[in-house]
């Protein structure tokens, strides 16, 4: 058998000779965080890569968290902002650390988004955000989203983490709703090993949030806001700038991995992979697949503990929910999203990245048709 482990992941990386030569003028410079001349140059590609109408519309991050956290942060929200448990425990954790009130909607059972028949519902006169998440790369219903949030005058950010370089209808992901934030983590389509980005509409939201990623000091002489340090350094920018130059390849393989999956898993009884979108042009960040243990006649755990002899890890996303965190004491509810919680129970992500061979990916569905009644 292999002996090497197969992860849900594996982080893409430029060659070392590249990366060297992107980074070699950080030695004359000595230039290395602070806004420097490859943070400009990422910035510069990143928007047009994204689709955004300038790069005026956009701000790079420590991190995905942290450019959510301060684009909450930068809209100065108060009360109750709408969001999804379905996701990971950053997005609920920026509205709470915000000291704003997450309320759960569930979420649709086919795309995992947020089941906007359900939206209207909880808005109360405490709401002031929607907090929805493209998750898995799918993309929410933005139409719905946006007509509610115009009705009721609220803002909407989405948490794009894992929607990077995707388009409907040949938009940008990072166009949608008043903010869209994305995370360049080592785990995500495209790193910068750590790193985010944060795109709005409204440059003075733009304006503050500049500020809050850098200890709210807004000129020589002035400091406007009690901000935090969030800023994307030289060395992150730099392996964005190589990671941009081969993204679309890197894509492409990934959509021969998920070619390869739907292949082989399509039409099992008890499956339900991950939907396909027509409108969107998809990143292939992930491929979750859902056990109906009744039909397929295995369960997910007996799915997870099959792989895990084979040394292949694949992820139980999103399991637990966030409205289950022992973090907030019971104060929340998962029987208040039926619909997530039967997806949190059966859901997992099998590995797919840029360079997981067939022959592995073969290997894998072996292991899952083999389970099937
Ligand atoms: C990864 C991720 C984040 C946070 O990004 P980091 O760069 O790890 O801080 C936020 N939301 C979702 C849905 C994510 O998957």
């Amino acid at each position: 058998m292999r002996e090497q482990q197969i992860l849900v992941t594996r982080t893409s990386m430029p060659a070392m000779e590249e990366y060297m030569k992107e980074i070699a003028p950080l030695w004359d410079s000595h230039w290395l965080t602070n806004m420097g001349v490859k943070h400009g140059e990422f910035k510069s590609m990143l928007a047009e890569y994204l689709k955004l109408s300038s790069p005026e519309n956009l701000d790079l991050l420590v991190n995905g968290h942290m450019s959510l956290e301060l684009t909450l942060q930068a809209m100065d929200l108060q009360g109750e902002v709408i969001t999804t448990p379905f996701t990971f425990a950053s997005t609920t954790h920026a509205i709470v650390r915000n000291g704003l009130e997450p309320v759960f909607c569930d979420i649709d059972p086919v795309t995992f988004t947020m089941d906007c028949s359900r939206l209207e519902g909880l808005i109360t006169d405490r709401t002031c955000a929607i907090l929805p998440v493209h998750v898995f790369g799918n993309i929410c219903n933005i139409s719905e989203i946006g007509r509610i949030a115009r009705k009721y005058e609220l803002k909407v950010v989405y948490d794009a983490a894992h929607a990077f370089g995707e388009e409907a209808n040949g938009t940008g992901v990072g166009n949608f709703g008043d903010a869209s934030i994305f995370s360049f983590h080592a785990t995500k389509v495209f790193n910068t090993i750590e790193g985010g980005a944060s795109c709005f509409q409204d440059p003075e939201m733009g304006a503050r949030l500049y500020d809050l990623k850098n200890f709210g000091i807004h000129g020589p002489d002035e400091v406007s806001a009690v901000g935090a340090n969030a800023k994307m350094n030289e060395f992150c920018a730099a392996m964005g700038i190589c990671n941009l130059r081969h993204i679309d390849e890197e894509i492409e393989k990934r959509k021969a991995v998920d070619e390869r999956y739907r292949l082989r898993l399509e039409g099992i009884n008890g499956l339900q992979l991950k939907c396909i979108q027509a409108e969107v042009k998809q990143n292939y960040a992930y491929f979750p697949v859902l056990f109906d243990e009744g039909e397929f006649g295995a369960s997910r755990a007996e799915v997870f503990a099959a792989l895990e002899r084979r040394h292949v890890f694949a992820r139980k996303y999103f399991h637990p929910l966030t409205n289950r965190f022992s973090a907030f004491h019971g104060k929340y509810k998962d029987d208040e999203t039926p619909v997530a919680r039967h997806v949190s129970q059966r859901i997992l992500c099998l590995p797919i990245y840029a360079d997981l061979d067939l022959e592995t990916v073969d290997e894998i569905c072996d292991v899952v048709v083999n389970l099937s009644a």
